[in-house]
C-alpha cells in the first residue's frame, strides 16, 4: 500500500511487558489447564507482529468439561443461592482487584491489541466501575407484586437461568468481557468466557482475581480458541441456555443460526457504521473535536465509531479543512507511548482488511488526510488516520463497516436528506447529533434508526441506559436492569386468595 507523509508519527520500539507468558491456559473449575487433546494457536503482538505466546485452543471436549463444571457449580454450589449483598461483597472486591491492577492491565492490554496506553488505562477503570454498578444494582433489586382484590396476589420470582456463554471481540477485549461478566455473575449465574483468539492476554487475568475474591470454583470457566471452534462448540452446547455475544454481524448471524435447535437466550452487539451529523448551527470546533475522537480513539477500532460523518453544506468546506487538519496532527505509533493517539491495529489481518478499504476510497471519495501507512513507521500494523471527504451514499466506505482509522464525510442540503442519509445503512448502532436547535435535535433522535443517540457529545455512558443496536447492529439491549432481565428469568407466580371459579367438566 501507498505510505502517507502527512502523518505525525512517534517511532515504534518493540515494549515488551515483564513477565510475560508464553503460553496461555484455559481456566476450568477453579485450575489452569491446557485443551484435553493438546492443542495450540499462536498469538503475536501487533508491533512486531511476531508470536509471543501460545494459547489452549480449545475444542469441543475442552467446552464440554467447561461447561460441565458450571453446570455443577450452578445445581450444587453456593453461588446462585446467595444473599445479593454476599454476592455484592465479592463483586466489589473484583472490582478493587481489577483497580489496584490498572497499570499491570493496562500494559498487556496495550501490548496485545496495539491500543495506546492512555486509552488501556481507562478500560481497567471501566471495568471495575462494571462490576461496581451490577453489585449496586442486586442490592437495590426489587420485582413486581399484582395484587386482584380478593381474588389472588401475584409476584414476580426472578431466577438465574443456568449456564452463561459469553463470546467477546477483540477490541478492548478485557473492558468487554466485564460488560457481561459483571451482570451475569451478579444475577447468580455461572460462566464459560469464550475471549477473541486475537487478544487472549488479558482473560487470563480474570481467573486469579475472581479466586482471591472469593468467587467459587466453577462459577467462572475460560475456554480460549477459535470462534469456530471453541466459540461454536458453546453456542451449540445444550446445557448453555444462555449465549450473550458482541462481535461481527457475519458472526451474529451464524450464531443465531447455531443457537437455533437449543433454542437459547440470544444478545447481540453487532457491527456499526454510525453517523454524526453535524448541522450549521453546531458549535464547530467542538464538533471537530469530538467527531475527531469518535472515530479516531481506539485506533478507530470502535462498534460505536462516528465513521459517516454528515456535514451541512454551508459549513461543509470548512468542517473538512479543520477536520483534515486535526486529523494530519494526530500522533500514530508506539502504542506504549504516552504521546500517541493511534497505535497499531491488532492482527495483520485486521491491518490488511483496513488497508484495503483505504485503496476503495481513494476511487470514491477525495482523499482529505493519511491514505496509507505513515511514513517512519514501515512494520507493525499502523494506518495513518485517514479522510475521505465528498463520498457518495452507495460507496462501499460509506456502507461497510471499516473499523480502523477512517472516515467518509458527506454533505447534506437539509434535514430530510441529513436523515434519510443517516439511515441509509444496514446498521443501526449509535448516531451523534450537532445542533443548537432542540425541537431539530428531538426530532431527529426520534427518526435516526440508531438504539443510542448522543446530542453534541461523543460517546459517554451512562451504566443505567439500555445499550445495543437496531437493524443489522443487534439484537436486544443490555445495560442497567435490562442486563438482569436477559440474565435471569422472570417467573410469574398466582396466589390464589379467593374462591376461584372453575368450570365443572364432565361434572
Ligand atoms: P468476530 O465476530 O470475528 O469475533 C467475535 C467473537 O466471536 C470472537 O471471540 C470469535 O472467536 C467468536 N466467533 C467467531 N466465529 C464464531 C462462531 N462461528 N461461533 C461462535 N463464536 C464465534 O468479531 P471481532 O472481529 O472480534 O470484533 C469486531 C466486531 O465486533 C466489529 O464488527 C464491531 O463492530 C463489533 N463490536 C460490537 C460492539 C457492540 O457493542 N455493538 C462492541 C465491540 C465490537
Amino acid at each position: 500500500m501507498t505510505s502517507s507523509t502527512d502523518t505525525t508519527v512517534v517511532p515504534a520500539h518493540h515494549y515488551v511487558p515483564e513477565n510475560l507468558p508464553t503460553h496461555i491456559q484455559h481456566y476450568i473449575n477453579g485450575k489452569f489447564v491446557d485443551s484435553v487433546g493438546g492443542a495450540t494457536f499462536d498469538v503475536l503482538d501487533p508491533v512486531s507482529n511476531e508470536n509471543y505466546a501460545t494459547a489452549a485452543a480449545g475444542q469441543k471436549e475442552d467446552i464440554d468439561l467447561a461447561v460441565a463444571a458450571a453446570r455443577e457449580a450452578f445445581a450444587n454450589g453456593p453461588w446462585p443461592k446467595m444473599k445479593p449483598r454476599e454476592r455484592a461483597r465479592i463483586l466489589n472486591r473484583i472490582a478493587d482487584a481489577v483497580e489496584a491492577q490498572e497499570a499491570r492491565l493496562a500494559e498487556l492490554e496495550t501490548f496485545d491489541t496495539g491500543l495506546p496506553i492512555t486509552q488501556s488505562r481507562g478500560q481497567a477503570l471501566r471495568a471495575a466501575e462494571n462490576f461496581r454498578f451490577f453489585a449496586d444494582l442486586i442490592v437495590a433489586q426489587f420485582d413486581d407484586a399484582m395484587k386482584v382484590p380478593g381474588a389472588q396476589i401475584n409476584y414476580v420470582n426472578r431466577k438465574p437461568i443456568g449456564v452463561a456463554g459469553l463470546i467477546t471481540p477483540w477490541n478492548t477485549p478485557f473492558m468487554l468481557e466485564s460488560w457481561k461478566l459483571a451482570p451475569a455473575l451478579a444475577t447468580g449465574n455461572t460462566v464459560v468466557l469464550k475471549p477473541a483468539e486475537f487478544t487472549p492476554l488479558s482473560a487470563s487475568l480474570w481467573a486469579q482475581i475472581f479466586k482471591d475474591a472469593g468467587l467459587p470454583d466453577g462459577v467462572f470457566n475460560l475456554v480460549n480458541g477459535l470462534g469456530e471452534e471453541a466459540g461454536d462448540a458453546l453456542v451449540k452446547h445444550p446445557d448453555v441456555p444462555l449465549i450473550s455475544f458482541t462481535g461481527e454481524t457475519t458472526t451474529g448471524q451464524t450464531i443465531f443460526r447455531n443457537a437455533a435447535a437449543n433454542l437459547k437466550g440470544l444478545s447481540m452487539e453487532l457491527g456499526g457504521k454510525s453517523p454524526c451529523v453535524v448541522f450549521a448551527d453546531a458549535d464547530l470546533d467542538a464538533a471537530v473535536d469530538s467527531a475527531l475522537f469518535g472515530v479516531f480513539s481506539l485506533n478507530g477500532e470502535r462498534c460505536t465509531a462516528g465513521s459517516r460523518i454528515l456535514v451541512e453544506r454551508a459549513i461543509y468546506e470548512e468542517f473538512c479543512e479543520k477536520y483534515a487538519a486535526r486529523a494530519k496532527n494526530i500522533v500514530v505509533g508506539d502504542p506504549h507511548d504516552p504521546k500517541t493517539e493511534v497505535g497499531a491495529l491488532v492482527h495483520p489481518e485486521h491491518f490488511a482488511k483496513v488497508a484495503s478499504y483505504v485503496e476503495i476510497g481513494k476511487s470514491e471519495g477525495r482523499l482529505l488526510a493519511g491514505g496509507g501507512r505513515p511514513k517512519g513507521l514501515p512494520t507493525g500494523n499502523y494506518i495513518a488516520p485517514t479522510v475521505f471527504a465528498d463520498v457518495a451514499p452507495d460507496a462501499r466506505i460509506f456502507q461497510e463497516e471499516i473499523f480502523g482509522p477512517v472516515v467518509a464525510i458527506t454533505p447534506f442540503e437539509n434535514d430530510d436528506e441529513a436523515l434519510s442519509l443517516a439511515n441509509n445503512t444496514r446498521y443501526g448502532l449509535a448516531a451523534y447529533i450537532w445542533t443548537q436547535d432542540l425541537t431539530r435535535a428531538h426530532n431527529f433522535s426520534q427518526n435516526v434508526e440508531a438504539g443510542m443517540v448522543w446530542l453534541n457529545s461523543h460517546n459517554v455512558r451512562d451504566l443505567r441506559t439500555p445499550f445495543g443496536g437496531v437493524k443489522a447492529s443487534g439484537l436486544g439491549h443490555e445495560g442497567g436492569y435490562r442486563s438482569i432481565d436477559f440474565y435471569t428469568d422472570q417467573q410469574a407466580v398466582h396466589i390464589t386468595l379467593g374462591t376461584v371459579h372453575t368450570p365443572k367438566f364432565g361434572a
